[in-house]
């Protein structure tokens, strides 16, 4: 899922029928020449038809349907103008940020519908009339019930984002009450990764007359990406790791655990050992899911550690290496994680821990992408030295998690909000081992 493949047989947005206020934003975010989907859809969709867009996150995709919809928003400027539905709240902000940052000279403006905020101040965005709307399916149904005044029968453009993905999460009822809402006469863009019985369906119900359009990018990977594997016994992960990450220190890098708990573990631990970890994973709030994911794209963490959450759809523009700590239990998913690296033309790496228990993953994975990987190299004698030091992390990092999991339940009882909660936890035990020290410092 290499990151839009860029052509060069003389096309240029210019050239595809995009507007020169839009071709400067382009310009200005660096988009020099359109990519695979961009040359497929752009001149098909300002031609005013329909389209189904076979291609993934990272194609480019956002832009095959963003500059279209801003182009005919500036030839006749109109509220509640386009509806985009998105799977999950990270893909409506990340989809939110490009329409914001290639319609900034016009004056876009965008709303981000989606669950865990609050209702109110939606409804208050709402009120204001945005120009676009993106939404994930269950929240803007809730609005459409139960905000007052807010309806979408100015509606001129519908996309549908990753439907596969939509459809898949059993977001079926609320996206035929979303189309029942809308009016039929409208331009329709469905993009989705793979095209599935259900995805037809909904093409069928959905689109007038589509132009079927589709980059194949699909179980490749890139050859600028670097990958390798460490063959190591499952009850040394943890020190190969850190000597991992500091034999790479100084690059970014996102980590890949089976649970959300393994990922909160790591964090500890690393964070034990200094490192600036970060967890990212299903079972944060919200707002604390952002918060993570910003301050890793600010740079202030250099270590993200994920579940496969964060393998689809992420836009996370510098990572230079991929862990896959936990071997992905389905090789495709792996195609997805080491897709986060060796983006835009960079180069990058992976590496893929592989235990005595993972040798037949391994191997399918091996399969898939048709390639034999070489071992990443690792001096045993000096992991070997780091072990004690880990050891402590992983005791420590322990009580944490337990600390956390108590003050969890107790604020289940109403108690502290979620994010105190992990805050007083660490402090509690910081504490503790602080204590611990002291009385063994003799
Ligand atoms: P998407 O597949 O839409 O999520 O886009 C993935 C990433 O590619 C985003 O960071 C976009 O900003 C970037 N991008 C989109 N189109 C282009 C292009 N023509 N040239 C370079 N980067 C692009």
């Amino acid at each position: 899922m290499e990151t839009p493949e860029t052509v060069s047989e003389g096309h240029t947005f210019k050239s595809l029928g995009v507007v020169d206020v839009l071709c400067e934003a382009c310009d200005q975010l660096k988009w020099k020449l359109p990519s695979k989907i961009q040359v497929e859809a752009l001149p098909v969709a300002l031609e005013g038809k329909d389209v189904i867009g076979l291609a993934e996150t990272g194609s480019g995709k956002t832009g095959a349907f963003a500059l279209p919809i801003l182009q005919a928003l500036l030839e006749t400027p109109q509220k509640l103008f386009a509806l985009v539905l998105t799977p999950t709240r990270e893909l409506a902000y990340q989809i939110s940020e490009q329409f914001e940052a290639l319609g900034s000279t016009i004056g876009v403006k965008c709303a981000v519908i989606v669950g865990g905020m609050d209702m109110i101040t939606q409804a208050m965005a709402l009120a204001k009339k945005p120009h676009i709307i993106i939404a994930t399916p269950g929240r803007l149904v809730d609005h459409l019930e139960n905000t007052k005044g807010f309806n979408l029968r100015s509606l001129k453009f519908l996309v549908m984002d990753e439907a596969d993905r939509i459809l898949n999460m059993d977001f079926e009822a609320e996206v035929d009450k979303i189309l029942k809402s809308i009016p039929r006469e409208r331009r329709t863009y469905l993009y989705s990764a793979t095209m599935t019985k259900k995805v037809q369906k909904l093409q069928r119900a959905s689109l007038r007359d589509p132009v079927k359009v589709e980059v194949s990018s699909k179980y490749q990977t890139v050859d600028k990406l670097q990958q390798s594997y460490v063959f190591i016994p499952v009850k040394y992960k943890d020190t190969y790791l850190v000597y991992i990450l500091n034999e790479l220190a100084g690059n970014s890098c996102i980590i890949f655990c089976a649970t959300c708990a393994n990922t909160q573990r790591v964090s500890y631990m690393l964070r034990n050992l200094g490192l600036t970890a970060i967890p990212l994973n299903g079972q944060m709030a919200q707002a604390k899911r952002l918060g993570a994911l910003n301050k890793f794209k600010a740079k202030a963490r250099s270590i993200l550690i994920a579940t496969d959450v964060a393998s689809r759809g992420l836009d996370i523009p510098h990572i230079d290496i991929v862990i896959n700590f936990d071997i992905p239990t389905h090789s495709k998913d792996y195609i997805h994680r080491v897709g986060r690296t060796a983006r835009a033309g960079r180069a990058g790496k992976s590496i893929t821990f592989v235990t005595q228990y993972d040798v037949e993953l391994f191997q399918r994975i091996e399969q898939l992408i048709d390639k034999k990987m070489p071992l990443f190299k690792t001096e045993e004698e000096e992991v070997m030295q780091l072990q004690e030091r880990v050891s402590e992390a992983q005791r420590i990092a322990a009580m944490e998690c337990k600390e956390e999991a108590r003050a969890k339940n107790k604020s289940k009882r109403g108690a502290a909000s979620d994010s105190d909660t992990e805050e007083k936890s660490s402090t509690v035990v910081r504490k503790r081992i602080k204590k611990g020290k002291k009385g063994k410092s003799h």
